[in-house]
């Protein structure tokens, strides 16, 4: 691990989240502002040649994991092609994916082909008339298919996870975590249940937040007490076992419980910015730099400058919530 993606709190940042698209073929109403966002032409958005020349970059200097995420990732025509031009990087040791699964199915064995170790499908309900309310769309039938054929492919082993990501809203889905825990009895999926967080458009309210504390009780009221189980300080999850269940629970509670402390994450956005938090608005721009002509040499300069600038933490809801940031959609995640 090289200095240049220590910062000065002593994270090592070994995970690259790299946006490839803002657009998406859902409208979830936790990301997508209700106004829609201006859409950017794709020639805004990184190449397939400068994805791959970044990732190549972030790997030399000790990034191991890699996730594609978006908008939706999938609605990108070359998204399978960039999936195997990062997976063929030496140092890869792990490719991720996170996706609201619409297009998945058909994609599957290419991706899998291409090196596909983590799949990370978005759904928060399993109710096809809510999936209408949340995402403005229909659709849960082809997730739920994409998820059958996930678990048919191999995804669902401690070597290819396959976690299954639910937004809680307060008064919308919240009635419905047991029924996920459910799920996890037979199959081997880690449901996750992540509290809503506030970003530009999303009409975040406090009181639509559901605290982890409260999510745990309302799943143990059901099926009994969950037993943790070990992490890593680098996990934005903690993990739960219901006792004798396949799957795992896990909770990512960037709001009650921040992660901060150890935080390996650095993202690029599909127009080439560079954030080193999901939730601080800093941002560079490696695509201009990039298209003006930057060596490697001054990439590393960029980069190391904003990595060494990295906060400790994030400021905490009320204040993120008055905070300008980009809309969700357009970070990834
Ligand atoms: N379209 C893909 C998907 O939905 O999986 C990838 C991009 S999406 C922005 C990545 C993740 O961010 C999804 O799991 C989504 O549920 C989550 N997300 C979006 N807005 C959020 C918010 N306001 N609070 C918490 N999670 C959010
Ligand atoms: Fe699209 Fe994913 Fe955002 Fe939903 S959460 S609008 S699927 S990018």
């Amino acid at each position: 691990m090289s200095a240049l993606l220590t910062d000065r709190f002593e994270r090592r940042h070994t995970y690259l989240r790299i946006g490839l698209t803002e657009r998406c073929n859902l409208r979830c109403v936790y990301c997508m502002p209700a106004a829609g966002i201006p859409v950017q032409p794709k020639s805004a958005y990184l190449t397939a040649d400068e994805i791959e020349r970044l990732a190549r970059l972030f790997v030399a200097e000790g990034v191991t994991k890699v996730r594609l995420t978006g908008g939706e990732p999938l609605v990108r025509k070359d998204a399978v092609a960039i999936a195997a031009r990062i997976g063929a990087v030496p140092g890869v040791e792990a490719l991720a994916l996170t996706t609201n699964a619409l297009l998945l199915e058909g994609r599957l064995p290419a991706l899998k082909a291409a090196g596909l170790t983590h799949l990370n499908i978005s759904l928060d309900t399993l109710y096809p008339d809510r999936f209408r309310t949340l995402t403005r769309r229909d659709g849960l039938h082809q997730v739920l298919s994409a998820i059958e054929a996930a678990l048919t492919l191999g995804y669902g082993t401690p070597e290819r996870p396959l976690k299954i990501n639910a937004v809680v809203l307060r008064g919308v889905n919240d009635d419905e975590l047991a029924d996920f825990v459910a799920w996890t009895r037979e199959v081997p999926l880690e449901v996750r249940f992540i509290e809503y967080m506030p970003f530009d458009g999303n009409g975040w309210a406090d009181g639509e937040l559901v605290p982890l504390a409260e999510m745990r009780a309302s799943i143990e009221a059901v099926h009994g007490p969950l037993k943790a189980l070990p992490g890593q300080p680098e996990d934005t999850a903690t993990i739960f076992r219901v006792p004798g269940f396949a799957g795992t629970v896990g909770f990512i509670a960037s709001m009650t419980v921040p992660f901060c402390a150890g935080c390996n994450r650095l993202r690029i956005t599909a127009d080439g910015s560079f954030k080193v938090c999901l939730f601080g608005p800093t941002e560079i721009s490696l695509r201009d730099q990039m298209r003006e002509g930057a060596s490697d040499d001054d990439l590393h300069r960029l980069i190391g400058g904003a990595v060494r600038g990295k906060k400790a933490a994030h400021a905490g809801m009320d204040v993120l919530a008055a905070t300008k940031n980009r809309p969700m959609i357009t970070i990834g995640g």
